[in-house]
């Protein structure tokens, strides 16, 4: 078979080294044409030795679930993928740890580990798709990073090959372990440009056996951060998720008409979500509505419905998890950033005046308010008075102006590469262009993304 635009020779090698079914070719306008799926670690080096001797450019993909286009290519590159490499290798439970290789589905692993009583404390929409190898490259974020960290904080060792085909075998259990340089921290959030993930030890917890869920209505920013305060400081450290909604937003889910009702009138300035995990649910319970309720004594909010059941808390879930709705008001982009707290009320001030300027503007703003994260969709109702690049550069110059980073949980990938340098310093940019040039001195690891080849350190 002969592939135009590729070497025939490395393909030809590339079928011996993988056997049956290891390379597939699918003509696809934004992943690779050539997915390459190998079946060990031993395999994964055999890929990058090859094609390290081509100066073949590589795309490592996970679940292909992540906002920031990591996974297109941009150069004929191959797809590697570790769709074969699902295995889970161990759940230990003594020192309450999961080793799996890279490409485990993130839900399998949470249902597999939650057999044994222990839970994988990583949460989000795309859990069903996404790989735990990916979620390692991405760092990606969540619903519960308030109590539990990011990917970065939940994994304890990895296993990664790096492009000249070499396997750094990094498989730490022990949560103390300070010899020398934390290897496995470059290559977490790294989106696969300084080597490819094969194998995790990811950090387990005991299994939560009370959760506790209510929906708040809350008048002023000030009291907002009063409140996240006053819940993170009398939850006993049980705080797992502090969502809020703008008023565009929840007025909008819960529009008459839509599949959602209101669990609380329309009208306030802010909505919501608390949940706390815990172990003792009778206590828990207890202690949740207590302090809810001195919370509503102390002014901090002025409303409130507490879910008493599973499905009542599915559907407070829902309200704030049906994002997908806001595609049917016109032409939007969603955006994810971080600013601080104390700018943030500010910041949104900022965005909200330089929407006004749109016809029909579409401004939504929800977030996890506890890790720093908004979550912005923009656009407007007026199809023909959407640009895509005003927005954009709204949103971006406002965080740059507030200090805020332009990506929070998505990574940069290709969308934000041109707009990294608001974030991060050109020293910075230089110090990470001086990594990858020592792993990757061909540049074969995800060519393209994070930064320009030709361009490091601009700005
Ligand atoms: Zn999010």
């Amino acid at each position: 078979m002969v592939t135009p635009g590729y070497d025939e020779t490395l393909l030809q090698q590339l079928r011996e080294l993988l056997g049956d079914g290891g390379l597939r070719i699918e003509h696809d306008e934004v992943l690779p044409d050539v997915i390459l799926r190998p079946q060990t670690t031993e395999q994964v080096a055999g890929v990058l030795r090859l094609c390290s001797a081509a100066a073949q450019p590589l795309v490592p993909l996970g679940g292909r679930t992540g906002l920031a286009n990591g996974h297109v290519q941009t150069c004929g590159e191959f797809g590697l993928s570790l769709e074969r490499m699902t295995a889970i290798e161990e759940i230990d439970t003594h020192n309450r740890t999961l080793t799996v290789q890279a490409g485990c589905i993130l839900q399998v692993a949470v249902e597999a580990v939650a057999e044994k009583g222990l839970l994988l404390p990583l949460d989000f929409g795309a859990r069903g798709s996404a790989t735990l190898g990916g979620i390692a490259a991405t760092n990606a974020g969540g619903n519960r990073v308030i109590r539990y960290g990011m990917a970065r904080d939940v994994i304890l060792g990895l296993e990664v090959v790096l492009a000249d085909g070499t396997v750094v075998t990094s498989l730490n259990k022990m949560l103390k372990n300070n010899t020398g340089y934390d290897i496995k921290q470059w290559f977490i959030g790294a989106e696969g440009t300084l080597g490819v993930i094969t194998r995790l030890v990811l950090r387990l917890r005991p299994l939560p056996r009370s959760e506790n869920t209510a929906l708040l209505a809350v008048d002023s920013f000030e009291a907002l951060i009063g409140l996240l305060h006053w819940m993170d400081e009398r939850s006993a450290g049980t705080l797992s998720g502090f969502e809020v909604m703008w008023p565009e937003f929840y007025q909008y889910i819960t529009r008459e008409g839509s599949l959602h009702r209101p669990p609380l009138p329309h009208g306030s300035a802010f909505y919501v979500l608390v949940e706390t995990l815990g172990s003792e649910p009778e206590l828990d319970g207890e202690r949740f509505e207590t302090v809810l309720g001195e919370a509503m004594e102390a002014g901090l909010v002025a409303d409130a419905v507490l879910a008493h059941s599973q499905s009542e808390r599915n559907a407070l879930w829902e309200i704030r998890d049906d994002v997908l709705e806001f595609f049917k008001l016109g032409p939007i982009i969603p955006f994810d950033i971080s600013v601080t707290l104390d700018t943030m009320e500010a910041f949104v001030e900022h965005i909200r005046s330089g929407m006004a300027a749109v016809p029909e503007p579409v401004c939504i703003v929800f977030g996890h308010l506890g890790d720093s994260n908004l979550h912005l969709i923009l656009g407007t109702k007026t199809a023909a008075a959407f640009d895509h690049e005003a927005l954009g550069t709204l949103v971006y110059e406002t965080v740059q102006r507030y200090g805020g980073s332009v990506s929070a949980e998505h990574g940069i990938g290709l969308s934000k590469r041109d707009q990294l340098h608001r974030s991060r310093s050109a020293a910075e940019l230089q110090l990470m262009w001086a990594m990858k040039s020592q792993l990757d001195p061909n540049n074969i690891l995800n060519p393209n993304k994070i930064f320009a080849a030709e361009t490091p350190g601009r700005g």
